[in-house]
C-alpha cells in the first residue's frame, strides 16, 4: 500500500487528533496514523481532565497562549460535539502564612498576565464551598473558570469530527522509519509506506524517537509519572470544585477533583522515570496520595477507591513546549505537551493549522464540514433512552450495572466509524466496565457482546 498524502500526522493523542480535526476545515489529503489499536491510548488515557484556564501556566510562553486559547475554544465548541464540560472552578488553597504570601504574589502576577477572573478569598469562603475541608485553611485564589472534563471522549470526538470530514486515520499502524525522498516523507510502517509532503510529530512520550528517525535531535524525553486514587461515587458530595495546593515551581502538587463521571480523583504524583513505558501504580505512589487525601479532606478516607492508575508526561529537559516548525524541510514537532495538552489541544491545533497552512503547503479552507456528535457519558448526561430511544430493546438491556451501561450503547459505539478495537477502548467510547465492580459482574459479558458485534462488523 502506498498513497499520497499532502499532511501525515503521527500519534493519535488529544494533540494529534485536534490537529486533524483542524487540518479538516482545509483542502488537503490529511492521514492521521497512530501506531496503538486505538486512538487515545497513550499519554492523552491518564490524567486529572481539568480543563485550566492557562492562569496556571508559565506567563509570556507559548503554553500560556496556547492553553488560554484552547480553554477559549474548548467552552465555545465542546458542547457541540456533545463533549460535557462542568466549570465547577478551583480553589487553590494555603494553609500556612508563607503560603498565602506565595498566593498573594501568585494573584498579582497572574492579573498582570490578563488573568483577571481569579479572587482571593479567605477562610469563610473556602469553607462555604468545601466544608469537609480540613481546618486550618487560611486563603485561596478561586478561579471560577476552570472545569473538569471527559478526558476519552476528547481525542474521540476530535477524531470522529476528522475522519467525517475527510482525514484518513490508519491505526495499529506504528511509523518505523521515515526519509525524505523525491520531495516527499516516505514513512514506513508494517502496513505499507504512507508518502507525504508534510508530516507532524505528536507522537507523545515517542516524540523525541519519532524526531530522530527524520535526523532531528533537538530535545530528549524525561517522562515523569503522575498516579491517581478514583474514589467511589460515594465520595461525590464531599467536593464540588478543583481543589489544589499551592503549586512547586515545577510541580502543581496532588490535587483532588470530582469527574464529569461523578467520582473523585486524587492525583497526580510526579516522578521522574527512565522507561517511557512504566505505567506501574506503586505502593509509594498510593502512600503519597492517601496522605495528602488524609492531610486536606479527611472524610475521603472513609469511601472505597473504585480504581487506581497512572499518567505519563511526555517531559522533555525544558519546561515548555517543543513545537519546532521546519518549513524547509516540512516537517514539524508538535512534542513535550507536558501537563496541559488536554486544555491546549484545540488552542495548539489552532496554532499548528496556522504554521502549516501558512508556511509548508498550501490548502483551501473549506466553506462547508459536518458536525458530529458523541453521546455524553456525564453523569446525569443526555443517554439514549432519556432521548427517544425508550422504543429500542437494546437501549432497556442494561450490561453494566454499576455505570447503567446498555447493550445499545455498546452495540452504538461499535458501529461507530471509527469503532474501538479492544475492550480498553471500549470501556473509554461507554464507560462500560469503569465502574464500581471494574467489571467483575459484567466483564465476561462485555467481552462477548464485543467478540459478537466485532464479528458481525462490515469490515
Ligand atoms: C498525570 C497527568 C495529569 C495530567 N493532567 C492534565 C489536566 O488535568 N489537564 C490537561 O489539560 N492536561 C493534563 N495532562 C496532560 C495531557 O494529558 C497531555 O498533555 C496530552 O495527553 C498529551 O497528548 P499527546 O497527543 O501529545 O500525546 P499522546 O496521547 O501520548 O499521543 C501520542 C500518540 O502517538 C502514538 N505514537 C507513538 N509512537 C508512534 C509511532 N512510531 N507511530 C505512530 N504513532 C505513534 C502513541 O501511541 C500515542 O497515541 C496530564 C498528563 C498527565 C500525565
Amino acid at each position: 500500500m502506498s498513497d499520497r498524502f499532502d499532511i501525515a500526522i503521527v500519534g493519535a493523542g488529544v494533540v494529534g487528533c485536534a490537529i486533524a480535526r483542524e487540518l479538516s476545515r482545509y483542502a488537503l489529503r490529511t492521514v492521521l496514523i497512530e501506531a496503538r489499536s486505538d486512538l487515545g491510548d497513550g499519554v492523552s488515557k491518564g490524567n486529572s481532565a481539568v480543563l485550566s484556564t492557562g492562569a496556571d501556566t508559565p506567563f509570556g510562553t507559548l503554553e500560556c497562549r496556547l492553553v488560554a486559547r484552547g480553554h477559549q475554544r474548548y467552552l465555545a465548541e465542546a458542547p457541540a460535539m456533545g463533549l460535557p464540560v462542568m466549570p465547577i472552578g478551583s480553589l487553590t488553597v494555603a494553609w500556612n502564612e508563607t503560603e498565602r504570601e506565595r498566593l498573594e504574589a501568585m494573584h498579582k502576577e497572574t492579573v498582570a498576565a490578563g488573568f483577571h477572573s481569579g479572587q482571593l478569598v479567605g477562610a469563610d469562603e473556602i469553607y462555604r464551598r468545601v466544608p469537609h475541608l480540613s481546618p486550618g485553611a487560611v486563603s485561596a485564589i478561586w478561579e471560577p473558570e476552570e472545569g473538569i472534563v471527559d478526558p476519552f471522549s476528547t481525542p474521540y470526538a476530535y477524531a470522529l469530527d476528522a475522519v467525517t470530514n475527510g482525514v484518513e486515520f490508519r491505526s495499529t499502524c506504528p511509523v518505523e522509519r521515515a526519509e525524505r525522498r523525491d520531495g516527499a516523507w516516505h514513512l514506513h510502517t508494517p502496513k505499507g509506506e504512507v508518502v507525504a509532503d508534510t508530516v507532524i510529530n505528536c507522537g507523545g512520550l515517542a516524540g523525541a524517537r519519532i524526531d530522530a528517525m527524520a535526523g532531528y535531535t533537538d530535545f530528549v524525553m524525561r517522562p515523569r509519572r503522575g498516579q491517581f486514587i478514583v474514589f467511589d461515587k460515594s465520595a461525590r458530595p464531599l467536593l464540588d470544585v478543583v481543589l489544589k495546593p499551592v503549586p512547586a515551581p515545577t510541580y502543581r502538587g496532588i490535587l483532588m477533583t470530582p469527574t464529569v463521571f461523578g467520582n473523585i480523583l486524587v492525583g497526580p504524583t510526579s516522578e521522574e522515570i527512565e522507561d517511557p513505558d512504566d505505567w506501574r501504580v506503586t505502593r509509594e505512589g498510593l502512600d503519597t496520595l492517601v496522605a495528602a487525601a488524609r492531610k486536606m479532606l479527611p472524610r475521603l478516607l472513609e469511601h472505597e477507591v473504585t480504581a487506581t492508575y497512572c499518567g505519563i508526561r511526555p517531559g522533555t529537559e525544558r519546561p515548555e513546549y517543543r513545537i519546532i516548525p521546519r518549513p524547509s524541510d516540512r516537517w514539524l514537532t508538535v512534542g513535550g505537551i507536558r501537563s496541559t495538552g488536554l486544555s491546549a489541544s484545540l488552542g495548539i491545533a489552532e496554532h499548528v493549522a496556522g504554521i502549516v497552512v501558512g508556511e509548508m503547503t498550501k490548502g483551501e479552507r473549506k466553506l462547508e464540514t459536518t458536525a458530529v456528535r458523541v453521546p455524553s457519558l456525564a453523569a446525569g448526561g443526555d443517554r439514549p433512552w432519556l432521548n427517544g430511544g425508550a422504543d429500542d430493546a437494546a437501549y432497556r438491556e442494561i450490561i453494566c450495572h454499576c455505570e447503567g451501561i446498555t447493550v445499545g450503547e455498546v452495540r452504538d459505539a461499535l458501529a461507530s466509524p471509527l469503532p474501538p478495537q479492544s475492550l480498553k477502548a471500549l470501556k473509554r467510547r461507554t464507560r462500560v466496565m469503569f465502574g464500581r465492580c471494574q467489571g467483575f459482574f459484567c466483564g465476561a459479558r462485555v467481552q462477548a457482546l464485543f467478540d459478537r458485534l466485532s464479528k458481525e462488523r462490515p469490515q
